[in-house]
């Protein structure tokens, strides 16, 4: 039953004569007794007592007395088909809150979970929302918080927050427009997660009426005014789709035209720039089948009926949202041109798109609650059936950033999503645009950190692979993996970014602190001191202080990174006597040009110093642009790494020097070809490939040195190139144009040429 749509398109409910307490109690009454026939429903007439009771002459903006509120958000809830226990919870839902009245009490009066429930909804209650990016995110982590614990809340809250928007017209317009715009943000795209459509829907539409009550009103004229003119139309559709479905004897084929919300039509409105003249769907057909089987043949009765729009069929019976929902949709096109939307799926289906997460939740096995473990997750064993939910869970425990929540939040909660198939069958939700690489940190962090690349339908791609619905994919691991930094730059999901982020910050530190306390040794031998001694005699606090560090250890990182100077701190404990010869320890003087190994030295900046021998690191070969370091080289005067290249981690830090790109090699006007780069071009094999990629590389002005041609086992082209080249700018360039060939599976930069073998051309 779609019950929903009369009630958010009926105005007359929400301004109907009121129901007096006692109505409302036994309207509920008969709504629970109606799918829990043999149970005890005292309790239920017990809260009921107590709560108009304990809220006595509480009184709502309204005027009605307040204990109709809850009794109003349980009737609600016996949509779910909850618990007793829940129904129980929802009338008392306010009374901590509101009145004096002790948790204690409640539970003692009603037991330990309707009082945890009552507890959860009193929580999420004094949660205050604010339009504040950060505050919003914190809040959403605490709610979702109370929800894991016991996804009921969340029911409750939802009837709660469902019966305050369809009451609101009591308050003043700004406090309309606050609680609107917190449902709009919060609770309807929460009920949309939980696969709650009946809700989401009549929120979305209250919040519209408040927030655009013109574009409301608006839209409600000419749907009434189309109905009219289209009924015969629906009628039409109806009755074919009936007729037809009936000709290939279907049994209890149930067929439905209906409006569309209000807020979809609007949104599409938005969206696609369309007037409303210009939307042609503003109706929806259904059709209810006995059996899966049942669906698909229905769908090839409607295609072999109308033409279906190309793009439009989607298949959610194969292939359930991650909330569950199941169903097939497809856009026909009628004889008169006009397009149709038609969703196929089973009664059961069918409930489950009404209620969503409530219509799998059980609450069979949950116990009396005497003994409940600790570990929310083995409290609710469905919890395995929502992946999201689980997310969730750790995510508000990993993420310390409300900032990176709310990022999280965004793209994995509300984006698209795709799904991939592990080896064994397993389906696994992620957002549009995943790769590899999010895949592998999906099915475990220990995996994603030490992932080499995937097997993508058995073959091998790299790690930044974009993966598609209904790939099977297989991760490729190696022990001596590491994450690095350019692997944010393609990960899309918000658990990969987080664990590469924290693996890298974590490494990170340790280096800088390593660094910066081997700095500090340094600095303290140039002034005949030792570190060591110094703080066993207990200056380390002190040095501390000086750098405004709250230890030594975030000291020596801050160092490390460069931002604090060791010679500086040492200086303010023991300021130096003009008298001793400093020997100014650090680059120039050592760099006397005593071998000239040629390089192009002119174009470097060495701490601030022209003129110093430079040479460029052959491991990495750093290009005119891209961020670098140097490392003083006795004899060679400073060789110049990237700033990222490994080999440059096993040089001595104490001889790193700061260097930077200067005049025309810094980007604008760059001598030509000067230096090398090495990238490796993966194709798939296809005649012509080779000369395509090698025109492209010319074409953007650079020189093939070298170039290496190889077949992998699984068919695909390797190509190593060795370019010399101006610079970053111009690689750069390389890679759009062989990035846009066709047939090309990955390019990338390779830190040198020298691991080559086979053939040379
Ligand atoms: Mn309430």
């Amino acid at each position: 039953m779609d019950s929903t749509k009369s009630q958010s398109q009926n105005d007359g409910k929400t301004g109907a004569p009121s129901s007096t307490p006692d109505l409302l109690f036994s309207e509920l009454q008969t709504a629970v007794r109606s799918y829990l026939p043999n149970q005890d429903l005292s309790p239920l007439e017990k809260a009921y007592k107590f709560g108009a009771n304990r809220h006595g002459p509480q009184l709502r903006v309204s005027g009605e007395p307040y204990i109709t509120h809850p009794l109003n958000v349980a009737i609600i809830l016996t949509r779910f088909k909850v618990d007793l226990a829940s129904i129980t919870a929802a009338i008392l839902h306010d009374v901590v809150e509101d009145t004096e009245t002790p948790l204690t009490e409640i539970e003692q009066l009603f037991g330990k979970q309707v009082a945890d429930l009552v507890d959860g909804m009193t929580k999420i209650g004094k949660i205050e929302f604010r339009s504040n990016q950060e505050r919003l995110a914190e809040n959403f982590r605490k709610m979702l918080f109370a929800m894991a614990k016991d996804v009921r809340v969340i029911l409750i809250k939802l009837a709660d927050r469902l019966h305050n928007m369809r009451t609101i017209e009591a308050l003043p317009p700004p406090k309309r427009r606050r609680i609107a715009q917190e449902t709009l943000d919060i609770y309807a795209p929460l009920a949309s997660r939980l696969g709650i459509y009946g809700i989401k829907s009549e929120l979305e539409d209250l919040c519209l009426r408040q927030m655009k009550s013109d574009v409301y009103k608006e839209l409600k004229a000419k749907i009434a005014v189309k109905k009219t003119q289209r009924m015969a139309s629906i009628e039409e559709v109806k009755e074919k789709l009936e007729t037809e479905l009936k000709k290939y004897s279907f049994q209890n084929a149930i067929v439905y035209g209906r409006p569309k919300h209000f807020f979809s039509i609007y949104k599409k409105m938005v969206e696609r720039h369309l007037a409303f003249e210009d939307v042609h769907d503003l109706f929806a057909f259904r059709i209810i089948v006995g059996t899966v089987k049942d669906c698909y043949e229905a769908l090839g009765v409607v295609h072999a009926m109308w033409k279906p729009m190309p793009g439009r069929f989607k298949d959610y019976i194969a292939m359930p949202k991650a909330n569950l929902y199941q169903s097939l949709h497809t856009t026909v096109i009628r004889p008169n041109g006009e397009p149709a939307e038609i969703q196929i799926r089973t009664h059961e289906m069918h409930e489950t798109c009404e209620s969503g997460i409530a219509a799998h939740w059980s609450y069979k096995d949950k116990g009396s609650g005497s003994n409940a473990p600790a570990d929310p997750k083995a409290q609710n064993p469905d919890l395995k059936k929502f992946a999201w939910l689980r997310q969730m869970m750790e995510w508000q425990t990993e993420l310390k950033d409300p900032e990176e929540f709310l990022e999280a939040v965004k793209v994995d909660l509300f984006d698209d999503e795709i799904f991939i198939f592990t080896p064994k069958g397993d389906v696994i939700g992620l957002p549009h645009g995943a790769t590899a690489l999010d895949f592998a940190f999906n099915v475990h962090s220990a995996i994603g950190l030490t992932t080499v690349g995937a097997k993508v339908n058995g073959r091998i791609v790299p790690i930044k692979k974009k993966l598609k619905s209904g790939d099977i994919v297989e991760i490729l691991t190696s022990p001596g993996q590491k994450p690095s930094k350019d692997w944010l730059n393609f990960v899309t999901s918000a658990r990969a970014k987080n664990k590469i982020r924290s693996y890298l910050r974590t490494q990170q530190r340790d280096k800088s602190r390593k660094m910066g306390r081997s700095l500090m040794e340094q600095a303290c031998e140039a002034r005949g001191f030792d570190l060591d001694k110094l703080l066993k005699q207990g200056h380390g606090e002190a040095m501390a202080k000086i750098a405004k560090e709250s230890g030594l250890d975030d000291m020596f990182a801050s160092i490390g990174y460069g931002k604090q100077d060791a010679k500086e701190i040492l200086g303010k404990i023991f300021p130096e006597k003009e008298s001793k010869p400093d020997q100014e320890g650090s680059a120039v003087s050592i760099a006397q040009p005593a071998i000239s190994k040629t390089g192009p030295s002119e174009g470097i900046l060495v701490s601030g110093i022209e003129n110093v021998l430079v040479n460029f690191g052959r491991c990495c070969n750093p290009l005119p642009g891209e961020d670098i370091q140097g490392f003083i080289t006795r004899g060679r005067g400073v060789t110049v790494h990237r700033a990222s290249c490994p080999r440059a981690l096993d040089l001595d830090p104490q001889r790193r020097v700061m260097v930077q790109w200067t005049g025309a090699l810094s980007g604008e006007n760059p001598p030509k070809g000067t230096h090398h780069a090495y990238i490796r071009v993966i194709t798939r094999d296809r005649p012509g490939v080779l000369a395509d990629v090698t025109l492209a590389i010319a074409a953007c002005g650079a020189n093939i040195q070298r170039a290496n041609i190889q077949v992998s086992s699984d068919l695909l082209g390797v190509l190593d190139f060795e370019l010399t080249l101006n610079g970053l700018a111009q690689l750069q360039a390389i890679f759009r144009k062989v990035e846009s060939l066709q047939d090309i599976v990955s390019v990338e930069r390779r830190i040198s040429g020298r691991q080559q073998n086979g053939r040379v051309i």
